[in-house]
């Protein structure tokens, strides 16, 4: 059996792969590259079907972090020209949720540069969780807060967050290098923190840094050790004005051979592709939609992404369909605790077959705003999905410079 035979076996019965395996995935020529999308496409599709979860950033706080993680355009020193402005009120935040939310977005991401939230900051972000809730009670809410102290996942989940999100984003062999204001550990221990509270887990990678293949495998084999239910791969965005601006090393057949080591490390978990999927994928990034299952919907945390629309488009042209707020995330064997929390992902049917800053690196600032808030019809069946889709409104982004509320 070849490599990618043995490696869609052990993904469509959840068994890890080797090391060995999971590095020569990265190792693998221009000429198998669509063999390896299929490959982990048929993984993708067994547990995933044909849907794609939307995901939909608001930036509480943007820049003005007193950390040092190269790759940030919000840390200590940056020159980068980024918006730069501290908490959105409770009511602004949710204004920017919805316009996501009706956009098709099914969760909402909450996030916040610093080093960590104050026990204050917790309670801003608990009055943002209940003003979003307020509105659509079914929205997933992930806060992206940086490390968390005692007890305050706890608190966090009982304000009504379903998930939390804290990406190791490299090997601990070469944490060292990209960060120095905390370490590998303080983020495993938040990421434990979070899991432990009952929150959905939510932590990845950033690819593109200059790390060897071996620090990929490393980070993702850590990650999948950690057991989160979600895993955004971000792609570097070189920002000017931060340590790595000249990292410009990722082509587009290079990210779908990480997001492809992804999937086959992490069958059965949501693989999302985060920040610097345009510029790095560019047009290849249909083909990212047959390994990976989740996307956010319009822009990051400091740059911009494609319009929303644009998604939306390339979701239907590339044959994969929204996934709704009634549908499950995850298959039904991932079901936790967590499930009542209303995270979407774990408790119901199976998906078998049928179908900053401290989250996404780059991140916030200008965002897609809804034009017309519509509600959403119910999912298409399998014999509809070359009609139309005219239950998702129009989204457009907002840029820097307005008067409105960053990410409205
Ligand atoms: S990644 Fe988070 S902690 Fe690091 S510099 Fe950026 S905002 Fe600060």
């Amino acid at each position: 059996m070849d490599l990618l035979d043995i490696l869609t076996d052990k993904g469509l019965r959840r068994e890890l792969p080797s090391r060995e395996e999971a590095l020569a995935v990265l190792a693998t020529t221009d000429d198998q590259l669509l063999d390896v999308v299929a490959a982990a496409g048929r993984v993708r599709r067994q547990w995933f079907g044909r849907r794609v979860k939307l995901n939909y950033l608001v930036n509480l706080k943007s820049g003005l972090c007193p950390e040092d993680c190269s790759y940030c355009s919000q840390r200590l020193g940056s020159k980068a020209e980024i918006l730069k402005y501290t908490w959105l009120k409770p009511d602004q935040a949710a204004e920017a949720a919805a316009a996501g939310v009706a956009g098709g977005a099914k969760r909402v991401c909450l996030v916040a540069s610093g080093r960590g939230p104050t026990d204050r900051d917790i309670d801003r972000v608990a009055d943002t969780i209940a003003a979003i809730k307020d509105v659509d009670e079914n929205v997933e809410v992930c806060a992206c807060l940086g490390l968390l102290s005692d007890n305050q996942a706890e608190r966090l989940k009982a304000a009504g967050a379903d998930a939390y999100n804290h990406n190791l984003n490299t090997s601990e062999a070469t944490y060292g290098e990209i960060t120095t204001t905390h370490t590998y550990a303080d983020r495993v221990d938040t990421v434990t923190k979070a899991h432990g509270a009952g929150l959905s887990a939510c932590s990845g990678l950033i690819a593109g840094m200059g790390e060897s293949d071996e620090d990929l495998v490393d980070v993702v084999f850590a990650l999948r050790e950690l057991d989160p239910d979600s895993v955004p791969v971000n792609f570097l965005i070189p920002f000017e004005g931060t340590p790595l601006a000249e990292e410009w090393n990722l082509t587009p057949q290079r990210c779908l051979r990480i997001l492809a080591m992804v999937r086959f490390v992490c069958p059965d978990i949501e693989v999302r592709i985060a920040g610097g999927r345009e510029v790095h994928l560019r047009s290849m990034q249909p083909l990212g939609l047959h390994i990976a299952n989740s996307i956010f919907l319009g822009d990051y945390l400091t740059s911009e992404g494609q319009a929303g629309q644009a998604d939306l488009d390339m979701i239907k042209d590339a044959g994969f369909e929204v996934e709704g707020a009634e549908q499950t995330t995850l298959p039904r064997h991932r079901a936790h605790a967590a499930a009542g929390a209303g995270c979407g992902g774990h408790q119901e049917e199976s998906a078998c077959g049928t179908g900053g800053g401290c989250g996404p690196c780059g991140g916030h600032g200008e965002a897609p705003e809804a034009v017309a808030a519509e509600p959403k019809s119910e999912p298409k069946s399998e014999s509809e999905s070359d009609e139309a889709r005219t239950d998702l409104v129009r989204v457009r982004r907002r840029g820097a410079g307005t008067e409105l509320a960053p990410n409205a």
